[in-house]
């Protein structure tokens, strides 16, 4: 049989594709294609249930009926690991061949893993990277993160007061992909106050084992016993398969308006794409939830013959450190744009907001009061002036502001 729409992936993206396609179409064949043997779950929770505070049934994204009832043949625990462009064919790791007539490339990133083998360390990408640190969760007694991003962080701030929580950092600061100065001193601030020992400018030369322990050996000489190590240093989008059947690479695969691929029938939406920023117009890797669910969207929209753009894509991270709410939403750039901020000592409450030429709204960093982040995804995206948002800071409302929309 020939599938309308096949799609590699089983996340963010390529649920929102099937959930977009059923939306206008319900005759389309669809296949599905994901190496992991499971119905969709959410990244974004896993540390949640790592820490207890959801079951393993609270990170699925759909129920087990999702499938049938939106007439999706399911390939689950299989790998693609070829794209025949010229017969339309998708090979597979159990030496089946599914024919398209449309492909969606979903198959997202893979957290980069460091060289050294110990039961006691893992990443965190996978449903069974969670139920593996579930466990290192109930039993550790002293933890250590490698990498300063948001992964590492948040799910360290899951662990009690009471257990001792070592950060390796090769950066001088936390999240100095993701923040400005200002506010990422602002976060280290209170995560040490929390009891965090961070260690900067650090690698990690070797790791031992030591009974049901290891010993990280930093390069700084330094020496630390950690029951476990929880590795976040970054992400790399699977581009091997495009790669090799001859799609356009960059860093990711490469996207135009339409998430079409330089392919006229194959799509690619996600983690994996690299495709128009917002406000920039540059091609990046957002490597966020609601980006791989808008491209998906775009590419289903485009997959069904709408001729649908996609606006590009914006930042957007809102997550919660040691009780810290952090929200980074647009572009957070002092050499482009110029800023205004404030910061409150008594409460921590810190917002700075980035502003270009023109007086439109760029991006914001908030903290502590995060509460608005959604309505500013929205304005960013509306192009809105920043003088017409800032007079409603103190109780900003979507409608009080929209009054004002203006896109001169
Ligand atoms: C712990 C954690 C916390 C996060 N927190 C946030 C957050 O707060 N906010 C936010 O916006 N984002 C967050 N993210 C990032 C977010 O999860 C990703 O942006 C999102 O999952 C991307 O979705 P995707 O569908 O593009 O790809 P992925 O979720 O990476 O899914 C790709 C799927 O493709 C499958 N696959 C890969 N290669 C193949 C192949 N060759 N054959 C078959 N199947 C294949 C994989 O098994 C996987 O199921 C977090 C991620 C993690 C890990």
């Amino acid at each position: 049989m020939i599938y309308d729409i096949v799609i590699i992936g089983n996340s963010a993206a390529a649920i929102s594709a099937v959930n977009t396609i059923r939306k206008y179409n319900s005759s389309l064949s669809i296949a599905l294609i994901d190496r992991e043997n499971t119905k969709a779950y959410s990244r974004v929770l896993t540390p949640y249930y790592i820490s207890g505070k959801t079951d393993v049934n609270g990170l699925f994204m759909v129920d087990e009926h999702y499938y049938n009832k939106n007439k999706v043949t399911t390939y689950f625990g299989s790998e693609a690991t070829f794209i025949d462009r010229n017969k339309h064919g998708v090979h597979l790791s159990n030496g089946k061949i599914l024919q398209y007539k449309m492909l969606l490339i979903a198959n997202g990133a893979e957290a980069i893993k460091i060289g050294f083998k110990s039961d006691n360390i893992s990443n965190l990408r996978h449903l069974n990277d969670a139920i593996k640190l579930r466990k290192y969760f109930l039993r550790s007694k002293i933890v250590a993160g490698f990498g300063a991003g948001l992964v590492t962080i948040p799910m360290m701030s899951h662990f009690d007061d009471n257990v001792k929580k070592y950060l390796i950092i090769s950066s001088n600061r936390i999240l100095s992909r993701l923040l400005d100065n200002e506010s990422s001193e602002i976060i280290e601030n209170s995560l040490v106050k929390r009891g965090l020992h961070i260690y900067k400018k650090e690698n990690i030369e070797s790791i031992e084992n030591n009974n049901d322990k290891i010993i990280i050996n930093l390069s700084s000489g330094v020496n630390l016993l950690s029951d476990c190590l929880i590795v976040g240093k970054g992400v790399k989008p699977n581009t091997e398969l495009a790669r090799d059947s001859g799609i356009n690479i960059d860093s990711g695969v490469l996207i135009d308006e339409y998430c079409r691929t330089n392919d006229p029938d194959i799509y690619a939406a996600g983690d994996v794409a690299e495709g128009f920023e917002f406000a920039t117009n540059r091609k990046i890797i957002q490597g966020n939830w609601l980006t791989a669910v808008e491209q998906a969207e775009i590419a289903a929209k485009n997959m069904l013959g709408q001729k649908v753009a996609y606006e590009g894509s914006i930042k957007c991270n809102i997550t919660k450190i040691f009780g810290v709410g952090v929200a980074v939403i647009g572009i957070i750039d002092d050499d482009i744009y110029e800023s205004e901020k404030n910061y409150n000592p008594l409460t921590d409450t810190y917002r700075k907001y980035y502003i270009d030429d023109a007086g439109k709204l760029k991006g914001v960093v908030m903290i502590n009061n995060t509460d608005e982040a959604g309505i500013y995804y929205g304005l960013i995206k509306l192009n809105m002036l920043y003088r017409n948002i800032i007079k409603h800071k103190n109780g900003l409302n979507y409608s009080k502001v929209l009054k004002y929309l203006d896109y001169k």
